[in-house]
């Protein structure tokens, strides 16, 4: 189970990220058995989670950098060309797929306001991660100091070789840019901490995992380590739940 130490104390909210064990998840697919078999997965994590179809909001993944307010009516949408959710809504399970990229759980306990993240390179370096605590901002009122950011898990730098094209778009980022046995590789969630902290955000509120899904072939997808098979991707989900007592 994905565990963050920075959500630790917050009942209220239910995140993590499915593993092989639970099939894969892809979403917004065509008809085919293997889509169908993946809206299945989808149906049964989430009901095993608590929810039912019409609780969940999905991105359709562009790797572009659109934030999308999610809305109990956006109940069983799934949202074209998003890549971000965030929500103020309780019992709304916002959810991206990812299978290297990472997912990022954006949390704001006093406004009671969460926001999730598909973040590869290109969304990255375009700004996927200042867009959506704007968006925080501008919708829900937060402060930047009050939000948390746990990033991951995804492909690390011990995996993640890039070339000239993604490098390129991280050049000011030399810390992130590693060169090992003459090849290069990236580490995102250093640049992803990075947006986080030049918007606001406290250093003691951004909390990176270090599990690697290239690494972890038993339990997660990776395209990067699989790049011939059909794609198979994990689900991301978050959500906060209504208090027992409010
Ligand atoms: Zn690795």
């Amino acid at each position: 189970m994905l565990s963050f130490k920075l959500f630790s104390h917050y009942q209220e909210l239910l995140y993590g990220l499915s593993e092989i064990a639970d099939g894969a998840m892809n979403a917004g697919g065509g008809e085919t058995k293997e889509y169908a078999r993946a809206q299945a997965n989808r149906h049964q994590h989430f009901a095993n989670l608590g929810f039912t179809p019409s609780a969940v909001v999905s991105a359709v993944l562009s790797h572009g950098t659109q934030i999308h307010e999610g809305k109990p009516a956006d109940g069983g949408i799934y949202l074209q060309d998003a890549d971000g959710i965030v929500t103020s809504a309780r019992d709304l399970l916002l959810t991206v797929t990812t299978a290297d990229c990472f997912p990022v759980y954006l949390y704001d306990p006093g406004k009671q306001a969460v926001g999730l993240l598909h973040a590869g390179w290109r969304g990255t370096a375009s700004g996927i991660m200042h867009n959506a605590l704007q968006a925080m901002q501008d919708k829900f009122g937060s402060t930047p100091s009050d939000i948390l950011v746990a990033i991951g898990p995804g492909i690390q730098a011990c995996h993640y070789e890039v070339h000239d094209d993604v490098l390129g778009r991280f050049a000011k980022y030399p810390a992130a840019c590693i060169v090992r046995d003459g090849k290069t590789y990236l580490d995102l969630p250093r640049v992803l901490a990075a947006h986080a902290q030049s918007s606001g955000i406290r250093p003691k509120n951004i909390e990176v995992s270090f599990l690697c899904t290239y690494e972890e072939r038993t339990r997660y997808f990776s395209a990067r380590r699989n790049p011939d098979a059909p794609l198979e991707t994990m689900v991301a989900y978050v959500a906060v739940k209504k208090r027992e007592n409010s």
